[in-house]
């Protein structure tokens, strides 16, 4: 390649990583794999130092990830955030090691840590209390994302010590957290997310804080930016006290003596990366004490103290021989791909989730290809790419059907929603999945009732509703396959026991949209009995803590069906329980001054956040509601008040300051 040829390659190499940092970083919104960004990535960086006199400051071998969203306020960086030198081999691993002795002329200990697949975040203590949060960015600017991350519990509000510093760490989403989002956006039609990364970096760059609240996100902090008056001299102690002053950083770092203990300790990672809760992808392995690495400085992206060893990609290459259609509980239609059986990270898959319709476009995946697999999150198999030099032309496009593979009815495209749904409220293949959840763990809890057993009563005609199991003969269940006597008897006393259950369970099991367990949980306690519920309107469910209008709406709209009425009949007809019976809902002490009251919230507090003052009041039995009324019994004013101040004061409801507020609370 001569230097026009090398020039050329670089542009196109160059806007092509530029588009995918933007995908990634900004959108969270990969179009390609990290493998083949890496790729491209290497390609950029061996040509450049073939060429050194074409590197422009621009290039994204000098930058690290993208420009800040604009919907958030801004945050300059006192000191930059950096990216990490990779390492992707052993040998490559010597070459850090050497390049590292011969900078600092000394011998080195390193510590080395797992490097979490998640979101680099900054935190700023001042005076020991959180007071920013914010994105890398682009290492200098990033975006303030302060009140997503108070959302996380496992970052301290307050530390031990009134400690002035800005500490670094990853922000990540569990993977089994990771799994349960992602069932659930695809029960709700929309698009699942790529992987556990981009899905915390979603979550955290949501311009509405509830969304993160739900996120089940955690935090590990392996970090500092600057800490006033710092006495450590080396990286392990920085952690050590990181993690007393209340920080939480990961357990598995390991201080090692030598590059042969580091490679020790990344072969020991690869095996045993499945077994963590959460999602890495490599290790890092840092230069400990802090003067060397003040010696060894940084490059314009990372600094030369440190690399990131990347795991390699666990992928695996098979034919994808049929696409086969599954409907959910929701009427949503699932193409999943049937594979020749392959091992991908220690275990033989056979079948991955396509998603939806458009997913299979965009990669243009067809019968008879030859696919790269690979587990996203380490667990669920994803169909990565297509290999289509190796088509031999017989391989079929595939689009999916107009009508429904269950019930045939036409299958329709919701607005804003990546998946096609069958609406036939008397689908076989909904109600079929409806009963599946009705019986599950969480909602009425009745043993024995498998997957298999379910489809056999539906295609013996036993069952056509949920009311129907509890109408079951003994007779007709021991005519079906494998099912002995003792298996019947122990179904329908299982079958029997589950009338007794409290109403959350039941709510649950009904597969509501938008009620998971723990609004189940909450309506049930609210409203006590199924009859109160079900007469409750949207403006009632949404006076309740944690029910938002789409969740009311949903419930309202449920209850408006005559059918559901009609099935909520024949169950009580059946004998099955309809009230709560767990504890009742918190009332406060009874010298609370917020007992039975309905208070509303403004302005801004200097002692507590909105958030908290809101729990504070539910937890001494008081009703946080959005508006003033004549219903209200108090309003709490902080600073900058505005026009709630002006309405109580005009209905003449009580006005509290935040002064008399703390005052009520000691
Ligand atoms: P990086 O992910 O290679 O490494 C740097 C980051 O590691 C740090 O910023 C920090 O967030 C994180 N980290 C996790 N644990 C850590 C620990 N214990 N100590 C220190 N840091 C730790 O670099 P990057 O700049 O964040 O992103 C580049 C990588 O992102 C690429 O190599 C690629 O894998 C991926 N990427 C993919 C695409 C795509 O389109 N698929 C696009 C851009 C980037």
């Amino acid at each position: 390649m001569n230097q026009q040829e090398a020039q050329q390659h670089l542009q196109s190499l160059r806007e092509e990583i530029h588009r995918y940092n933007y995908e990634y970083h900004t959108l969270d919104a990969p179009s390609v794999s990290d493998y083949e960004y890496d790729k491209k990535m290497r390609e950029l960086l061996d040509l450049e130092a073939e060429y050194p006199q074409l590197v422009t400051p621009d290039s994204p071998s000098q930058r690290v990830g993208a420009e800040p969203l604009s919907a958030f306020q801004k945050v300059r960086h006192n000191v930059a955030m950096l990216s990490l030198g990779n390492s992707f081999d052993e040998q490559e691993l010597r070459d850090f090691d050497r390049r590292v002795r011969e900078g600092t002329g000394e011998e080195v200990t390193y510590v080395c840590e797992l490097k979490i697949d998640g979101l680099a975040v900054s935190l700023t203590y001042e005076d020991g209390v959180f007071v920013r949060g914010a994105t890398r960015g682009d290492g200098t600017t990033g975006e303030d994302i302060t009140v997503n991350l108070r959302t996380i519990k496992t970052i301290p509000l307050r530390l031990h010590q009134p400690e002035t510093l800005e500490v670094r760490g990853e922000a990540f989403m569990p993977k089994e957290a990771f799994l349960k989002m992602n069932e659930a956006r695809e029960e709700k039609g929309e698009e699942p997310f790529a992987n556990p990364r981009n899905a915390a970096a979603g979550s955290l760059r949501q311009l509405d804080p509830k969304i993160a609240a739900k996120r089940n996100l955690d935090i590990f902090l392996y970090g500092v930016g600057e800490w006033q008056g710092e006495s450590s001299s080396s990286h392990s102690e920085r952690l050590e006290r990181m993690q007393h002053l209340g920080l939480k950083t990961n357990p598995e770092w390991k201080k090692c003596g030598t590059i042969e203990e580091v490679i020790e300790y990344v072969h020991g990672w690869v095996e045993r990366r499945p077994d963590l809760d959460y999602e890495i992808d490599g290790i890092v392995i840092k230069v400990d004490r802090l003067d060397q690495q003040e010696a060894l400085g940084f490059t314009a992206k990372n600094p030369r103290w440190a690399t990131a060893y990347k795991f390699p990609a666990e992928e695996a290459v098979t034919r994808l021989n049929d696409i086969e259609l599954s409907v959910g509980r929701t009427g949503v239609v699932t193409p999943t791909a049937i594979l020749n059986p392959v091992k991908v990270a220690g275990t033989t898959v056979q079948r991955a989730s396509l998603h939806n319709e458009d997913l299979i476009r965009e990669r243009d995946i067809r019968i008879g290809d030859t696919v790269v697999i690979k587990k996203a999150g380490d667990i669920i198999p994803e169909v990565v790419r297509v290999i289509t030099e190796q088509r031999s032309g017989e391989e079929e496009a595939y689009s999916m059907p107009e009508h429904c593979p269950e019930c045939n009815s036409k299958l329709v495209r919701l607005e804003e929603e990546v998946a096609l749904r069958c609406i036939n409220p008397n689908c076989q293949a909904q109600l079929r999945e409806g009963l599946i959840h009705f019986v599950s763990r969480n909602a009425m809890d009745i043993e024995g009732l498998g997957e298999k057993v379910i489809a056999q009563l539906f295609k013996e005609n036993l069952i056509a509703t949920i009311a129907d199991l509890y109408k079951l003969q003994r007779e007709e269940l021991l005519q079906l396959e494998r099912m002995g006597q003792k298996s019947v008897d122990n179904l329908l006393k299982a079958i029997e026991d589950s009338k007794d259950n409290s109403l959350e369970k039941l709510l649950f099991g009904l597969g509501i949209r938008y009620v998971g367990t723990k609004a189940a949980q909450t309506l049930a306690q609210e409203f006590e009995t199924m009859d109160e519920l079900s007469k409750a309107g949207v403006e009632t469910l949404m006076q309740v803590p944690e029910i938002g209008e789409k969740m009311a709406d949903s419930i309202a709209r449920y209850f408006a069906k005559p059918q559901v009425l009609e099935l909520l009949e024949d169950l009580k007809q059946s004998g099955i329980n309809m009230e709560y019976k767990g504890p009742k809902k918190n009332q406060g002490p009874d010298n609370s001054p917020f007992k039975g009251k309905t208070i509303v919230l403004t302005g801004k507090m200097e002692q507590f956040t909105r958030s908290e003052a809101k729990n504070i009041v539910q937890e001494l039995g008081g009703k946080v509601t959005g508006s003033i009324s004549k219903n209200t019994d108090l309003l709490i004013a902080g600073e900058d008040a505005g026009s709630k101040y002006d309405k109580a004061e005009k209905l003449g409801v009580e006005i509290w300051n935040e002064e008399e507020f703390a005052n009520a609370l000691t």
